[in-house]
C-alpha cells in the first residue's frame, strides 16, 4: 500500500532517524567499488549516481570473509568459543528489485535442511527497503526473469523515484511498522500515483535484453554430456571467478583455519566454481577441466537449482555480463543451448 512519500532533500533525515534502531547500509564508492557500505551518516550523495552496486548486498549477510570461531588446544583436547553473533539490526537502504529477489533465492538454500547461523543471525534481523529502478543498464534482463525493475515483493518498503520525492509503499508488516513510527513523512495526493506509474512503466520499457527461458531446464538436462557445446561455450572464459563472486544468488564459500601454536580462528570465505581448486578431493578433482565448470555454473542457475527450489537461480541483474573481463554473455549462452529434448519450441 502506498500511501506516504519523502522528499529527497529529506533523505538524510530520514535514514538519520532509521539509524537510531539500525545499523543503516546504503550505497557506496567509498571502498573503490560501488557496494552497499554501513551509511556514514551524512552523505546521500548516492542518490544521483547509484544504477547499481557491483558489489551486490548479499555480501552484507555472507561477506566475503568472516570469521566462525577461535579454537584453543589444550591438555584436555580443543575448546571452542564462538565469535560475536550478531546483535544489531541492519537496514539496507536502496536495495534494487534484481537483489532483493536474489536475496529471497540465497535464504532458500541457507534456510534448507541445514540453517546456515552466520547467514541468518544477520539476515533474520534485516530490513530491506527497496529502490526501483529508472536507469537499467544495458546488461539488464530482469523482466525476463520474472522481476520487475520498479517492483518488489521481497522487500520490507519500497520506494518509488517521482521527481523531487519517493513515494514509500508498504510491503510486509515490519515495514508498515516502520513507517508507522517514522516522523516527517509526507501524505501522497492525487498526482503522485500518476507519477509513479509512468515511472514504473518507463523503466520497465527501458529493460530491452530479453531472454527466453521456456524450457531452459529440460534443454540442458537433454545437453550435458555435450562435450563438444561446453567447450565451444568456455572458450573464451579466463576463469577469473568474477561472474560467481559477483553475482548476488551464488553463495559458495571455503573454510580455512588461521592457526598459530596453540590457537586459531576459523573463516569461511567467498569461493567460486569457477576456480580449477574449487572442487578438487583427495583421490580427484571431477572439474578439471574447464568446460566442466563452466557448465556447472549455468546448470546450477537454470537446472539444478529449479530442480531443487522451483525456481531459477538468476535474476537477469546483469553483473556477470557487465563485469566479465572477455563479455562472455550468460544470455547468449543460454539462447545456445542445443534443443536435445525432442519438444519443438
Ligand atoms: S567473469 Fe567471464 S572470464 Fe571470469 S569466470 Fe566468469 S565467464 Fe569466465
Ligand atoms: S547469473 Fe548473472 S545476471 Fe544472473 S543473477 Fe547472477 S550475475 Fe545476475
Amino acid at each position: 500500500m502506498v500511501n506516504k512519500k519523502v522528499s529527497k532533500k529529506d533523505i538524510a533525515k530520514l535514514l538519520e532517524q532509521w539509524g537510531q534502531q539500525f545499523i543503516v547500509f546504503a550505497p557506496s564508492r567509498e571502498s573503490g567499488v560501488a557496494a552497499f557500505a554501513e551509511w556514514d551518516g551524512k552523505d546521500t550523495g548516492f542518490l544521483d549516481w547509484y544504477r547499481n552496486t557491483v558489489v551486490p548486498p548479499k555480501a552484507s549477510f555472507l561477506p566475503p570473509m568472516e570469521e566462525m570461531f577461535h579454537f584453543q588446544k589444550g591438555e584436555e583436547g580443543y575448546s571452542i568459543e564462538p565469535s560475536a553473533g550478531e546483535e544489531n539490526k541492519r537496514l539496507l537502504f536502496g536495495v534494487r528489485p534484481c537483489d532483493a529477489r536474489a536475496m529471497a533465492i540465497v535464504d532458500m538454500t541457507f534456510k534448507d535442511a541445514y540453517e546456515d547461523p552466520y547467514y541468518l543471525s544477520k539476515r533474520k534481523n534485516a530490513l530491506l527497503v527497496g529502490m526501483g529502478c529508472t536507469n537499467p543498464c544495458e546488461s539488464c534482463f530482469c523482466t525476463s526473469m520474472g522481476v520487475s525493475p520498479a517492483e518488489s515483493a521481497d522487500v520490507d518498503l519500497m520506494f518509488t523515484d517521482i521527481g523531487d520525492e519517493f513515494l514509500i509503499e508498504e510491503v510486509t508488516d515490519r515495514g508498515k511498522e516502520l513507517i508507522a513510527k517514522t516522523k516527517g513523512l509526507k501524505e501522497m495526493n492525487k498526482g503522485d500515483e500518476a507519477k509513479a506509474k509512468q515511472s514504473k512503466k518507463t523503466a520497465y520499457d527501458r529493460v530491452t535484453r530479453k531472454l527466453d527461458t521456456e524450457g531452459i531446464k529440460d534443454r540442458l538436462l537433454a545437453s550435458f554430456d555435450d562435450q563438444e557445446y561446453w567447450e565451444k561455450v568456455a572458450a573464451k572464459c579466463i576463469s577469473c571467478g568474477i561472474c560467481t563472486l559477483l553475482c548476488p544468488t551464488c553463495y559458495c564459500f571455503d573454510i580455512n583455519d588461521e592457526l598459530v601454536k596453540q590457537e586459531g580462528t576459523r573463516f569461511r570465505s567467498w569461493d567460486s566454481c569457477g576456480f580449477p581448486l574449487y572442487s578438487k578431493m583427495p583421490m580427484e578433482n571431477p572439474r578439471q577441466e574447464k568446460w566442466r565448470r563452466v557448465r556447472q555454473k549455468v546448470c546450477h542457475k537454470y537446472e539444478f537449482y529449479p530442480m531443487t527450489f522451483n525456481v531459477i537461480a538468476c535474476t537477469g541483474c546483469g553483473r556477470c555480463i557487465r563485469l566479465c573481463p572477455v563479455n562472455w554473455d550468460i544470455t547468449r549462452v543460454i539462447e545456445s543451448v542445443p534443443n536435445k529434448t525432442g519438444v519443438k519450441k
